[in-house]
Order: structure tokens, then sequence, then C-alpha cells
């Protein structure tokens, strides 16, 4: 696999949301095409950054996509020819010291994303299938290779209003489109308004159990512990993020205290700091949820690393529930049979829903097979790619 060209645009992603820590107005994304050729066929491969953290057009076009041009063909192959992401990810990741992440795993990340779905297309693969059959999928009672547990992920803030009837409006919808679970914001509105948003989703629901809540990191003061108490009441599917992400002194205190499982990690961007997270967070296995995000921590390579590690120290794959609703997360839970996929519930946004050729069904999505990220098959996402194709 040759590479031919390698480009970016960052794009404007703003909404207007926000959760307890930031306002999504001004949200960027970096969109990111690949042209490989292969046996004298080519091949585009798509990527598109995580939510959450902007995009990286200056990483990238100052120095990973120069490296990943600049490559020799050798140095992208495994010595049968085929194309080899640890190589490719060692290409990356020249020169680059260790520690100190910062945003460059979220550069990394989005530009390995579309190799895979390179990759995968010269293979005539979807990315899932070249997942289980590279790293091999969970052997467990749960779903099956190409399918996953899905929920949706919203109640955020809108800028306009929180009323509790718009967050029960979204955990209607969400559940009638066959979504297994239903998170929402809390944290960043008075604690009877998160109370009152969070009774009206169990209501929806039928149960505190299908019903998440995520802080982002805001409930960690002293003055937040009755908070967390009151949520710990509710009996809830898990209580995300409630203290800043590396503030893991603050996770283990809530790890225990509280009966309801925790989830974080979407802000830990490599294995070095997901084992620091593992050592020292207090979490625990068989009950918390790790939520590292491929995208944000230097794509599928590392991803691997963190779980190997996690393994050793006694955690599942189903324990990894990656954050925010992007295809390469969709096939990753799909692929190596981790727990579950997180989508947004909001309406036609690049990370909302599946893609055209994925199905949901009580609670499962039964995953697009067909080649690459399927990033085609979802107009809200692929609309994004305008111009960077034809340039
Ligand atoms: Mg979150």
């Amino acid at each position: 696999m040759q590479i031919l060209s390698a480009s970016e645009k960052t794009v404007s992603i703003g909404s207007g949301t926000a959760n307890a820590a930031i306002s999504f107005e001004n949200m960027t994304a970096s969109a990111v095409a690949v042209q490989v050729e292969t046996k004298n066929r080519r091949f585009t491969g798509l990527g598109f950054s995580s939510y959450g953290r902007y995009g990286h057009g200056g990483l990238l076009r100052e120095r990973f996509i120069p490296r990943l041009r600049a490559a020799q063909d050798k140095e992208l192959l495994d010595d049968s020819g085929t194309f080899d992401p640890e190589k490719a990810w060692a290409v990356l990741m020249q020169d680059e010291k260790e520690g100190g992440h910062g945003e460059r795993s979220g550069a990394v990340g989005v530009l390995e994303m579309a190799l895979w779905d390179a990759f995968a297309k010269s293979q005539d693969m979807p990315v899932w299938g070249l997942l289980a059959e590279t790293f091999g999928h969970i052997d467990d009672s749960g779903p099956a290779v190409g399918e996953c547990p899905i929920y949706a992920s919203g109640g955020h803030y809108l800028l306009s209003s929180d009323d509790a009837r718009g967050v029960a409006d979204e955990a209607k919808r969400s559940f009638d489109n066959g979504y297994a679970y239903f998170k929402l914001k809390v944290g960043g509105a008075p604690e009877s308004t998160d109370l009152a948003r969070i009774h009206a989703a169990i209501e929806v629901a039928g149960s505190p159990r299908l019903v998440a809540v995520d802080a982002n990191g805001m409930l960690g003061g002293a003055e937040s512990s009755g908070r967390l108490d009151a949520l710990d009441r509710c009996g809830l599917g898990w209580i995300e993020e409630p203290v800043a992400p590396l503030d893991f002194n603050g996770l283990a205190g809530c790890a225990g205290s509280l009966d309801t499982s925790i989830a974080t990690g979407e802000n830990i961007f490599s294995e070095a700091d997901a084992a620091n997270l593992l050592l020292f967070g207090g979490l625990r296995a068989g009950k918390d949820k790790l939520q590292m995000d491929p995208l944000l921590s230097y794509g599928v390579i590392e991803y691997m690393r963190m779980i190997q590690f996690a393994e050793s120290r006694g955690w599942s794959r189903r324990d990894f529930h990656p954050h925010a609703g992007h295809q390469m997360a969709l096939h990753m839970v799909a692929g190596l049979g981790l727990g579950s996929h997180e989508t947004a519930s909001v309406h036609d946004g690049p990370f909302s829903g599946v893609d055209e050729g994925t199905r949901i069904e009580d609670g499962i999505a039964i995953v697009n097979d067909a080649p690459g990220l399927g990033i085609e098959y979802k107009p809200s996402l692929y609309r994004y790619f305008d111009g960077l194709l034809a340039g």
C-alpha cells in the first residue's frame, strides 16, 4: 500500500449546547483524507476527529502528514508486502518524546483512522472485520462479532433552556429508536434542576438502571459530596467523570464511597496514563467502566496496549466503553468485543446515530459490513469532507 496523498481540513461543528464544564459553540474538528494505491487500485481512507477537543490541523500539517508522506513504502509494509498498522504508527511517532501527550494524540488518532479505513477498503472488509481478524474478538456469551450494545448520550444543557421536559423527550426518542441506555449531563445546574432532569429520564426509561449521568469532572469539590451521595441514591446505571480526569485521588475517594458504577477515561490519552488511572484511581474491575477514546489517544495501536494492560490487571474488554460516538469506536466495539458504543442523541450531527447501513435493534447495533468505516453512508458526517476529496 503506497501513500499517494494526505490532507486535512479543519471544520466547524459548533452547536448551541453545553455540559457542566464547557460550551460547544465554537467546537471544531479535523476531516482527513488519505489516498493510497495497492495492486494498481486506488482507495481513499477517511478520518474525522473525536468530539470535544477541537481540530488538529496545525499538528497534522506541520508534523504528522509530512512524516507519512515522506515514509518509504517498506516502512509501512510487513514482510509479505501488506500494510502494517504498527509500522505506520511508528512512522507517525518518530522523533516524538514520551509523555506529555497533549493534543498530538488526537492528531495521530485521526490520521491513523484514515489509514485503517483505506486498509480495510483495500481488503474489501469492514474495519470491524479487519480488527477482529487482526486482534481477535472476545470469546464470551456477549454480542457476536459485528454487533454491539449501543446507548444514547444527550441531555445537554441547551444554551436557551435546561428544562426536564426536553430531557424526557430526548430520552423517549432514544429508547423508541432502540438504544439500550440514555445518558444525560449533570453538575452544570442547581442540584434540584439536575434531579428533576434525572427523574424525568427515569420515568421515561422505566428503571433508573437504564439511565446514566455525566458530570464532566465538575463534582470533585468538597461541597459536591452531598450531590454525589444524592446521585448514588438514585440507583443509576453509572455516574460518569464525577471528578476531574486527572484527579486520581479524588476518583479513588468516589470509588470508595459510591455504590453506583463509575465511568471515566475519556480524557486519558495514552497507555501510560491509562495504567496510572488503573493503578491509582481506585476503580473496581468488573464494576466500573473505562471510556478511553481511541481517536483521542493515538488510535487503535495504542488502544490495544491499553486493553492489554487492563486485562493484565483483571479487567475485561467488555469493561471498555469508548467515548464520543464516532465510526472508529463503533467498529472497534463491534470488532473487538468491547462493552458498548456511545452515540449522540441530538439530530443530524456528525456524532449522532449510526451510518445508514447499521441497524439498531433492542439495544444492539448490527454494524454495516460495507468495506471501511461506513463514513460515506452517514450523510451528517460525510458532508464535512466536501472540498477535501476534490482537492
Ligand atoms: Mg463523558
